[in-house]
């Protein structure tokens, strides 16, 4: 995984963000490998579809989710 990747994942972990769909993951719900560095989701179905897509489209939608919760 591109470290660049990994730290959006870390951010978007760190503000309850969903690397997947960029939705605010409510507390306690959150869905993953446990692992901080692959990211939580709001839900097993985002979980599912972010592994599912292929490289260069998971770093979009991280990208784009990173960016988003930046500026707001
Ligand atoms: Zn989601």
């Amino acid at each position: 995984m591109a470290e660049l990747e990994r730290s959006y994942l870390l951010e978007l972990w760190s503000k309850n963000v969903c690397p997947n769909c960029g939705k605010e993951i409510p507390e306690g719900t959150r869905v993953g490998s446990g692992k901080k560095s692959e990211g939580g989701f709001c839900s097993l179905d985002c979980y599912g579809e972010n592994y599912k897509a292929d490289l260069t489209e998971r770093h979009k939608r991280v990208v784009a989710a990173a960016e988003r919760h930046r500026k707001s």
